[in-house]
């Protein structure tokens, strides 16, 4: 069976752009309103003449405390069912209490976990990245999922740990 790439992480981040990016074209839907991804959503990709099925993960409009527990449920199913999983945070918001809550749930993850710094649209946005260090999950890469940047360098990392 192929591997597994869950990609997860609070509403709006980019997780679904990201899941375009990879794949390189547009199936996963993105939306300007967060939690538009109903489902969790398989497809299959490649990069570097490796296959694996890339999952989008999503689909709640909870209150904040509702949100927090949402994202943390979804993160204990990845760590069940995939064979690393990418933590997806803006970059130019910075680290949320969600973000927090979801990283406490992934620093005990037997999967690895990979932590992805999107929205790093120029080199100059790149200085906000080192602020998500704080989450505990390694080092943060920096990504546009818009535009691409960085997207080659983060896909050679994780298909290093898949
Ligand atoms: P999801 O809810 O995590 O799946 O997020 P989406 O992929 O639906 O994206 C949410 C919003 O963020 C959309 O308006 C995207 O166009 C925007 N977005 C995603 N990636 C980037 C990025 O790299 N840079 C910028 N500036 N916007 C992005
Ligand atoms: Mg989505």
């Amino acid at each position: 069976p192929m591997p597994v790439l869950a990609i997860v992480g609070r509403p709006n981040v980019g997780k679904s752009t990201l899941v375009n990016r990879i794949l390189g074209r547009r199936e996963a839907v993105v939306e300007d309103i967060p939690g538009v991804t109903r489902d969790r959503v398989s497809y299959s990709a490649s990069w570097s003449g490796r296959r694996f099925t890339v999952v989008d993960t999503g689909g709640w409009e909870p209150d904040a405390k509702g949100l927090q527990q949402a994202v943390a449920t979804q993160a204990e199913q990845a760590m069940r069912t995939a064979d690393a999983i990418v933590l997806v945070v803006d970059a130019t918001v910075g680290a949320t209490t969600t973000d927090e809550a979801v990283a406490r749930v992934l620093r005990r993850s037997k999967t690895p976990v990979i932590l992805a710094a999107n929205k790093v649209d120029s080199e100059r946005a790149e200085a906000e990245t080192a602020a998500l260090w704080s989450l505990g999950l390694g080092e943060p890469y920096p990504v546009s999922a818009a535009h691409g940047r960085g997207a080659g360098d983060l896909l050679d990392v994780i298909l290093d740990v898949l």
